[in-house]
C-alpha cells in the first residue's frame, strides 16, 4: 500500500492527474476541495458557513479541514492506499495527518509537487472558469488571492515533508499524458 499526496499550486493540474491515478490504480481518493464543493452545492450547514470563504478565494481553518479529513481516514480503505488531493495545506493539517495515518499503522509515503509557473496557473483557471462552474475561477483577484494563500501558507508544507525525504516536484507544464507519465514513474518506483 501506498498513501500519496499532490501537492502544488490551485490550477496546477492535481484534479486531472488524480482522475488519471484513479483510473489506473485503486486509491481511495480524498479531494477536500470537492466534499467542501459538495457540501456548498446541497446547501449543508457547514456549506452554507464555508461558501463566502471558499468565494473569496481563501483557505478554510484547520479545524474544518480535520474535522472532514478525521471522517475520511479509517482502516479498511481500498488496496492502493490513499490518494490526496488538495490536503495537507497547511502545517498543521501535515501534522495532524501524521498523527491520524499513524493511528491506523500507515504514513504518508511520497508528496508529488507538480510546479508549473504563476502566468501559466492564472491562464488555466481562467480558462477553467468557462468550463466549470466554479465561482472561485471567474475573478481574478479571487484567482490572485488563492495562489498568495498557497504562497503563504501551504508552500511551507513543501519543507515538512522534504525534511521526511518524502517529496517529489515535477514540471507541470507539459502535456497532461507527459505530467502522468512523470508522476506514475514516481509512484511505479514506490510500489516496487
Ligand atoms: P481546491 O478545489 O482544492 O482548489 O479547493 C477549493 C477551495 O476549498 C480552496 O480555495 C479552499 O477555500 C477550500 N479548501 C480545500 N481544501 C482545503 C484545505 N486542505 N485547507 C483549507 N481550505 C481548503
Amino acid at each position: 500500500m501506498i498513501n500519496i499526496a499532490l501537492f502544488g499550486a490551485p490550477g496546477s493540474g492535481k484534479g486531472t492527474q488524480s482522475k488519471l491515478l484513479l483510473e489506473k490504480y485503486n486509491f481511495t481518493y480524498i479531494s477536500t476541495g470537492d466534499i467542501i464543493r459538495e457540501e456548498i452545492a446541497k446547501k449543508t450547514p457547514l456549506g452554507k458557513i464555508v461558501k463566502e470563504v471558499v468565494d473569496k478565494g481563501e483557505l478554510l481553518t484547520d479545524e474544518i479541514i480535520i474535522k472532514i479529513i478525521e471522517k475520511k481516514i479509517k482502516p479498511g480503505c481500498k488496496s492502493t492506499g490513499f490518494l490526496f488531493d488538495g490536503f495537507p495545506r497547511t502545517v498543521a493539517q501535515a501534522c495532524k495527518l501524521d498523527e491520524l495515518l499513524l493511528k491506523i499503522g500507515m504514513q504518508i509515503n511520497c508528496v508529488i509537487s507538480l510546479d508549473v509557473p504563476q502566468e501559466e496557473l492564472i491562464k488555466r483557471l481562467a480558462g477553467r472558469a468557462e468550463k466549470e462552474d466554479r465561482a472561485d475561477d471567474k475573478n481574478l483577484n479571487v484567482i490572485l488571492h488563492r495562489i498568495n494563500e498557497y504562497e503563504k501558507k501551504t508552500a511551507p508544507v513543501a519543507d515538512f515533508y522534504r525534511k521526511q525525504n518524502k517529496f517529489y516536484s515535477i514540471d507541470g507544464i507539459g502535456t497532461i499524458e507527459d505530467n502522468f507519465e512523470r508522476i506514475d514513474k514516481i509512484i511505479r518506483k514506490k510500489l516496487k
